[in-house]
């Protein structure tokens, strides 16, 4: 990963009382898709869908899984300040959140899903939105390794890329509000909605 900035046009503090960001990270395998997808079927949430200029993967789909845009219109859709936050992640493709959507769903009294990397959770601190930060831990490395070995699309250089950016990342999980290990899929999710719940935002 190399970049990444805060852009200072959304940084607005918004949304009714109680509404919340929830940031989901973690290193890539950690299962973080799988969280999210069983937490929007509590029906508690609104799922921020990010754009990105890396090409769809398998059966994804252009407005489901992500919108997928070129390198130009990303920097352009940047450039005009339409993101919540973006970065670069891996080293390569620009990943970043619409700004428009969230700010709705918070005015909405929604609480906002979003599966996003360090760099991202990281400028949504310093814009000060009411945020649940929550950081997946892997039960440990080999099981990361193993979990990326499987997946059918990709590389062993993308792997061994993917390994060094988890090393980075499992730096930062102190920085989250929450830190749970992904060993059991309804322990965690369970953990997420007690914290949101039981606690105000900044707690
Ligand atoms: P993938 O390409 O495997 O779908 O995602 C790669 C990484 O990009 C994941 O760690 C995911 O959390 C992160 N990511 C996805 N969307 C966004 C986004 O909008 N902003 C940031 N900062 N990271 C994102």
């Amino acid at each position: 990963m190399t970049t990444s900035r805060s852009d200072t046009r959304t940084s607005a503090r918004s949304g009714a009382p109680g509404a919340r960001i929830v940031v989901i990270s973690g290193p890539s395998g950690v299962g973080k898709s799988t969280v999210r997808d069983r937490l929007m079927e509590t029906g508690r949430f609104v799922r921020s869908i990010s754009c990105t200029t890396r090409a769809p993967r398998g059966q994804e789909r252009d407005g489901v899984e992500y919108h997928f845009l070129t390198d130009a219109e990303f920097e352009r859709r940047r450039d005009a300040g339409e993101f919540l936050e973006w970065a670069r992640v891996h080293s390569s493709h620009y990943y970043g959140t619409p700004a428009a959507p969230v700010l709705e769903a918070l005015e909405g009294g929604r609480h906002v899903l979003l599966d996003i990397d360090v760099q991202g959770a990281a400028q949504l601190r310093l814009k000060g939105f009411p945020l649940l930060t929550v950081f997946l831990l892997p039960p440990s490395l080999e099981v990361l390794r193993a979990r990326l070995e499987g997946r059918r699309d990709t590389s062993p250089e993308q792997i061994e890329r993917r390994l060094r950016t988890a090393q980075y990342e499992l730096s930062q999980a102190d920085r989250y509000d929450l830190q749970v290990v992904n060993d059991d899929l309804e322990g965690v999710v369970a953990a997420i909605m007690s914290r949101l719940d039981g606690t105000p935002s900044g707690a």
